[in-house]
């Protein structure tokens, strides 16, 4: 019988794994509470952390799930599987792995891939208080895809306005225009938002409290959706030509870089990703925040003074490939785990469809 056990069908049993798991692996588990929201059976809604290995580890591999809510069925799944099978004995010295768990619990609690304000959390990290990146593509994509009313027959009509845009303006702009992220239309998709949501100063506390000490740091946020059935892919953001895309290549492989397997044609610009609040300088050529956080408004102001000057004093200096394999092998880890986990699961529902079907006739 195929282990299961690491799925979950609610947020609230997910966060339970996860915890369970970390604990029952020796790591050390933080979370990062909602003020005021609750998930659907009124649980309380928290990015939980779990630090396994040393908390002052100079190298640190982040791995995150629940950026696009819903999406955290599954890195959720992979991240108790890792904790539950005994990973945390593999880790190189100095070496921690830091889970990051749910970024978005509203969206993962409540099934859905924004946040409570409707926004991509994964286009909200950028600086709100200067002019949003433009995207004037969308307001022609918005009405496609905001019907007034929903059925078989408009959805339907939504595929084939969606079409038809595409191939007026070609691949590139379609994306760009459709999933590039927005900050125009609240009630649309790709929302990035008009402030900075909780979940993305959670994410940034977090950060600060518990990777700002790596000399060496690294982050993969686990997605859904874009790849093949039950397959994993990479999607590396650095430009090609770029240190930092060299870097990944070195750590991680030809395939990490290639983009081998994603499914989009024509991937968009995407601004306000959290890696980028989190990324590798291709000036400086080190694992660390981006220092853009520090010209956040509200870092400059009361409470947040002091947050900021955290960010601004993260280390910076060169990353060796070879003392990052450590860190990669555990990726890989992580990665292959949860397509194992995916296979057995997929192989088990098949086996009670069968199982099913023979029982029917
Ligand atoms: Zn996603």
């Amino acid at each position: 019988m195929a282990d299961l056990s690491v799925f979950s069908d609610s947020y609230l049993e997910a966060r339970g794994k996860f915890i369970d798991a970390a604990r029952g692996a020796g790591a050390t588990v933080y979370e990062y509470r909602h003020p005021t929201l609750k998930g659907p059976d009124g649980e309380p809604l928290c990015l939980d952390m779990a630090v396994a290995g040393p908390e002052n580890a100079e190298r640190v591999l982040v791995a995150g799930s629940g950026t696009h809510g819903i999406e955290g069925y599954s890195g959720s799944a992979a991240q108790s599987a890792w904790l539950a099978s005994g990973g945390i004995r593999r880790l190189p010295k100095r070496t921690a792995m830091v889970f990051f768990h749910a970024h978005n619990p509203w969206g993962f609690a409540h099934k859905a891939r924004g946040t409570e304000e409707n926004v991509d959390l994964n286009r909200n990290f950028v600086d709100h208080g200067n002019p949003y990146p433009a995207n004037p593509g969308y307001a022609e994509v918005h009405p496609i895809v905001t019907p007034a009313e929903w059925n078989d027959a408009s959805i339907a009509g939504i595929f084939r306005g969606l079409d038809a845009y595409r191939q007026k303006v070609g691949e590139k702009p379609f994306s760009t225009a459709f999933n590039g992220g927005q900050y125009s239309h609240a009630d649309g998709i790709y929302f990035g938002g008009q402030r900075e949501q909780w979940a993305n100063y959670a994410f940034r506390e977090a950060v600060v409290k518990h990777v700002a000490h790596a000399k060496h740091a690294s982050i993969i946020d686990l997605h859904t959706g874009i790849g093949p059935w039950m397959e994993h892919i990479y999607l590396c953001f650095h430009k090609e030509g770029s240190p930092a895309r060299e870097r990944a290549r070195a750590w991680w492989g030809e395939r990490a870089v290639n983009l081998a397997g994603v499914t989009h044609k024509a991937l968009a610009d995407l601004p306000g990703r959290a890696d980028r609040r989190f990324r590798c300088s291709d000036a400086q050529g080190a694992g660390h925040l981006d220092r853009g956080g520090v010209r956040h408004p509200q870092a400059r102001r009361g409470a947040a003074r002091q947050h900021g000057r955290a960010l601004a004093a993260l280390p910076r200096g060169e990353v060796p490939g070879a003392r990052a394999q450590g860190a990669c092998r555990i990726l890989r880890g992580v990665l292959s785990e949860r397509s194992a986990v995916a296979r057995r699961r997929a192989r088990a529902v098949e086996g009670d469809l069968r199982a099913g079907d023979q029982g029917d006739r």
